[in-house]
């Protein structure tokens, strides 16, 4: 005969299971049939306005180079472009490279962190549209500059960011794939509720500084720009490649789910702010999809190894339905998130990671 405990034991199971899978899935196909033409943004007649580009370095010797070329090999006139490194007292070339370039070098005697690099920099930028771009990172479509100003040219729209792909797709491309087209679809809804330091554009007035506090210095940024009511976008002309560690890839994961889970814990606390509803209910499902989806995951594996110990029958099926689903490698790629994500909420309590080492790329 089979126990109370069990079958409430089995039901809670197959509850969770179901709520993990379950609203990321649903999420994934509201917003897939969501995408807006964003057509309408893009004119050709548009005015050239000055746009400061700020990129923050520390120990940036390996990419400074191309990252500069990249950013003059775009189709913008070049006296429209202010190029502003910050660079917070790097140990190696960075700063020397930069200087054979018309660049703008800021350098601070202290590492502070990112944010307040950038935010060193913001007070020194001269254009009305500012860009904020990691020296790792490329950008794929020459008209990335010009896009953006389209789009900011429109009063409702106050910040676009890209989307991205990585240099090495092997490593996560599936989950990329179903994390852009979310991005996407939350930006046609009303606005992006991540947005990329890779490539973030925004008008200067709407944002006066970046968060010191939080590691997601450029999701927070993009959401303060929503709280004014304006759209901010991510847009899927506007790719960037970035550069995966080759080591440390296990501690850069965790490194950005911290700042993920910081950024969206306050996020929710801004909730009554948020004046577009839509924009209210997606802070609301990735809030849940980042802080509290995870530990279903795990409370599931618990009750299922428990079950697995009882010899119950619905558990060994279940065990190996999950063990056949692990070929996907979406599913391992999901399972791995979630497991940084957990990780991530733990090692907040005691390390920020508000100022990092950077992995070997
Ligand atoms: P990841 O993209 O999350 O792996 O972070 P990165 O280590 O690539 O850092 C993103 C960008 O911020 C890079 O251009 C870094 O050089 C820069 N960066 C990181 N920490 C600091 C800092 O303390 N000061 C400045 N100025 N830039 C920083
Ligand atoms: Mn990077």
């Amino acid at each position: 005969m089979i126990s109370t405990l069990i079958v409430i034991l089995l039901i809670t199971l197959i509850t969770l299971i179901t709520l993990h899978i379950g609203l990321p899935i649903f999420y994934y196909l509201y917003m897939k049939n969501k995408e807006e033409d964003f057509e309408k943004y893009i004119n050709n007649e548009i005015s050239y306005p000055l746009v400061s580009i700020i990129i923050p370095t520390y120990n940036e010797e390996k990419n400074i180079k191309d990252k500069i070329d990249d950013i003059l090999s775009q189709n913008y006139p070049k006296d429209k472009i202010e190029i502003i490194l910050v660079d917070s007292n790097s140990t190696d070339k960075t700063v020397e490279i930069a200087s054979k370039y018309n660049v703008k070098i800021l350098k601070q005697e202290k590492r502070m962190g990112k944010a307040n690099a950038l935010n060193y920099a913001l007070a020194n930028a001269k254009g009305e549209i500012i860009i904020i771009t990691d020296a790792d990172s490329k950008w794929v479509n020459k008209d990335a500059i010009k896009i953006s100003v389209n789009f900011l040219n429109n009063k409702k729209i106050g910040a676009v960011t890209c989307i991205k792909k990585q240099y090495d797709e092997k490593i996560e491309k599936s989950y990329r794939d179903l994390y852009n087209v979310i991005r996407l679809g939350e930006s046609s809804i009303f606005s992006t509720s991540i947005a990329h330091g890779e490539f973030f554009a925004f008008k200067k007035e709407y944002l006066t500084n970046f968060d010191e506090n939080m590691g997601a210095d450029d999701s927070y940024a993009s959401h303060k720009i929503t709280l004014n009511n304006l759209r901010s976008l991510a847009v899927k002309e506007i790719i960037c490649n970035e550069l995966v560690p080759k080591k440390g890839y296990f501690h850069w994961r965790v490194r950005r789910a911290q700042h993920l889970v910081q950024y969206f814990s306050v996020a929710i606390k801004d909730y009554k702010k948020i004046r577009n509803k839509d924009y209210k209910k997606i802070i609301l499902v990735e809030y849940f999809l980042h802080l509290i989806n995870p530990w279903l995951l795990l409370l599931s594996i618990f009750i299922g190894i428990y079950l697995l110990l009882l010899h119950n029958l619905i558990s060994i099926i279940l065990f190996i339905i999950f063990l056949v689903s692990l070929i996907s490698k979406t599913v391992r790629t999901w399972i791995l998130t979630q497991i940084f994500l957990i990780i991530a909420q733990i090692k907040n309590l005691y390390n920020k990671e508000i100022i990092w080492e950077k992995e070997e790329k």
